[in-house]
């Protein structure tokens, strides 16, 4: 993987930059080179989405519906043969541990493309008769078609998965996109461009353009005129940027955004099922997923018990080399971002949390010492005013605060400007019912956390989104409703 090259892919060609410009990928695991990237410029993102509206008038737009699942399935299907690939190249720009990416990445970045070829087929449209004034028939219907150019800028995290979230169904309905990938993680979109390639895709259909956000690629790419959608997932401050530029051309824009998401330990729970749901959803992917916890509220009676169970849980975790089958925890995505989660590890300290275990950097072997990695950290003792409990961290850690009783808990989880997730624990099946509708977000689990049938609608209240994605879902996003009538 050393010395790649990470071109841009436009009209189904990877090409440098206009400028030649390009930046370093280095590698979480160690700050060792990986590749140079080509840093898109406004002249390659001119010509990304010339080529992506080239193809929505031109070839793509005869494309039947059949014909484009069909080529969906197909997509699909080379991601599974090329699986060891997008394996190699995910791990690589992200560091995480192999088991993780090809249990999570790799599998869901396929299965999206056969999720939303099946969602497209099954969508009825309305018929209705009707008599003119003057007594002939009259038939109104309406159609859905597509937006057109659609940008999609993507966050490093769970690069494959989240990129193809979007990808497939806006390509399932008809749309051409140019794919932003985060500057961390540029491997798997390229690879991808390959892929579409050898499946047929037409030119132009599927475009990438690496670089960075403001002043590059990607603000270039949502403030083009000719892009007619903005599907994002991301910081919510990026978002407030976005969606500025989105006003000029009053664009519609899919939002995914931050979290800072409760979990909810009631006494009546299986206990171990909560401390093993809550270990992973505070940790999995180092903490770097937007539906995890960062914020755990456990009924007061098991408290004691469940902090001393969740830090043997913690403590337990393997922090090491992707390929080491023992690994439970990658680095983080880069220095730069494990000095932004430190601040907060150190903020914590001043505002006078108990350190349960963790806050710092692990020792590490000599080969990995100058990599990203972090123990996994727990606090108790924080006022609910600290800013470790009420920002995104997006590292793995949380605040564990014991509750009393349900009013007060549904309190204390909804009281933060954000609304993506909630994960809860709890044999009571009446609570259990209650809680679902109480806590304002967009996913409510109640006895699991990162389950979900992709059928179902997924996004955020409040600041963690606008818009919902998944299954039928996303074609409120991705397609325009046309009415037609037709008087005989
Ligand atoms: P980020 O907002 O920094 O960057 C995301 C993408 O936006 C990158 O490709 C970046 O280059 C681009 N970008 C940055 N500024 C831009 C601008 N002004 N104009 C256009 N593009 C711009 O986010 P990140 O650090 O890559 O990802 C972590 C964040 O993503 C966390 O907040 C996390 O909660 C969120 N996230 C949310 C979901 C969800 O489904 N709600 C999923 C994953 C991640």
């Amino acid at each position: 993987m050393n010395n790649a090259t990470f071109r841009h892919f436009i009209n189904n060609e990877f090409v440098p930059s206009a400028s030649g410009r390009q930046f370093d990928k280095r590698s979480p695991l160690d700050g060792s080179l990986l590749g140079t990237v080509a840093e898109g410029g406004e002249e390659d993102v001119r010509a990304a989405v010339q080529a992506a509206r080239a193809a929505l008038d031109g070839p793509w737009k005869g494309f039947s519906l059949a014909q484009r699942t069909e080529l969906l399935y197909a997509v699909a299907n080379e991601i599974d043969r090329r699986f060891d690939e997008f394996l190699d190249a995910e791990v690589a720009d992200t560091g995480k541990p192999r088991s993780v990416a090809s249990h999570v990445d790799i599998p869901r970045g396929a299965a999206n493309f056969r999720v939303f070829a099946d969602a497209v087929k099954n969508v009825p449209t309305e018929f209705f008769e009707m008599t003119t004034p003057e007594g002939r028939k009259a038939y109104n219907y309406s159609v859905r078609v597509p937006r057109g150019v659609v940008a999609v800028i993507c966050p490093w995290n769970l690069p494959l998965l989240l990129m193809t979230w979007k990808v497939a169904p806006a390509l399932a309905c008809g749309n051409t996109v140019v794919v932003k990938p985060s500057e961390e993680t540029p491997g798997t979109a390229t690879l991808l461009g390959e892929v579409m390639h050898k499946v047929g895709i037409p030119a132009g259909v599927y475009n990438v353009v690496h670089g960075f956000g403001a002043g590059s690629a990607g603000e270039y790419l949502t403030t083009h005129p000719d892009v007619s959608a903005i599907t994002f997932t991301g910081e919510t401050v990026t978002g407030v940027a976005i969606m500025k530029t989105a006003a000029q051309g009053i664009r519609p824009v899919s939002f995914e955004l931050g979290g800072k998401n409760p979990g909810i330990v009631f006494a009546d729970c299986d206990f171990d099922a909560a401390v093993a749901g809550i270990a992973r959803a505070a940790f999995l992917n180092t903490g770097q997923i937007c539906l995890g916890t960062e914020r755990v509220y456990v009924e007061r009676p098991i408290f004691e018990r469940f902090v001393a169970a969740l830090k043997q849980k913690a403590e337990s975790m393997r922090t090491g080399h992707p390929s080491d089958k023992s690994t439970a925890m990658g680095p983080l995505i880069s220095l730069q971002h494990r000095e932004k989660v430190l601040r907060y590890y150190r903020r914590a300290v001043e505002d006078g949390a108990t350190v349960v275990c963790g806050g710092g950097v692990p020792v590490m072997p000599e080969g990995l010492a100058g990599g990203a990695w972090i123990q996994p950290t727990i606090w108790t003792g924080l006022p609910e005013s600290s800013a470790v409990v009420r920002e995104e961290i997006f590292g793995p850690c949380c605040h564990v605060r014991p509750f009393d009783d349900e009013a007060e808990v549904i309190r204390l989880a909804n009281d933060t400007p954000y609304g993506l997730a909630t994960t809860i624990w709890t044999r009571d099946i009446a609570r259990s019912f209650r809680m679902g509708t109480s806590i304002n977000a967009g996913i409510v689990w109640i006895n699991s956390w990162f389950l979900r049938d992709l059928r179902t609608p997924f996004g955020g209240s409040k600041q963690s989104g606008i818009g919902r994605e998944g299954g039928v879902h996303s074609l409120e996003f991705y397609t325009e409703l046309r009415n037609v009538c037709v008087a005989t």
